[in-house]
């Protein structure tokens, strides 16, 4: 068994993937305005209008209203919940921050950073709790009028 031949090939094609690759890399910024235009996924929108002019008008009215919003419930739902009082520094929002979601004031929470984790990263839990409203609910909030959905 020679590896000689193997070897040149392997090489080539090593070569070639190589140069494969740096045609890539120049071409993918192009690629990227062309795939982000005909998006439809709510994720990609909400990534594209944060790049839009009133995405950052809303981002300002956001960081303004949370502080008078921390103001006025100082204290943490979820510690309080658990019979802490403990100081609330962030905003959990019930159903996320997407679109409309970021700057409804009935859908925030004041939560420490402890707890904005944990409800970040148990969201079912959250939901039974009350502190996240599941994907249905989120829906519901923004079509009452439909009923048995
Ligand atoms: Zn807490």
């Amino acid at each position: 068994m020679s590896l000689a031949p193997n070897y040149t090939a392997n090489r080539a094609w090593q070569e070639k993937s190589q140069q494969a690759a740096r045609d890539r890399a120049l071409a993918k910024p192009r690629q990227r305005e062309k795939q982000l235009k005909p998006s439809s996924s709510l994720k990609r929108c909400a990534t594209l209008s944060r790049r839009t002019k009133d995405r950052s008008k809303e981002e300002r009215q956001y960081s303004k209203k949370r502080l008078v919003f921390l103001e006025k419930h100082p204290h943490c739902v979820r510690c309080w919940d658990q019979g802490r009082k403990c100081a609330a520094t962030e905003v959990h929002h019930k159903a996320g921050r997407e679109g409309v979601f970021l700057l409804i004031v009935a859908l925030w929470l004041p939560t420490c950073r402890k707890c904005h984790v944990w409800i970040t990263a148990n969201g079912n839990a959250a939901i039974e709790l009350g502190y996240s409203l599941s994907r249905h609910d989120r829906w519901r909030y923004l079509n009452p009028e439909s009923e048995g959905e």
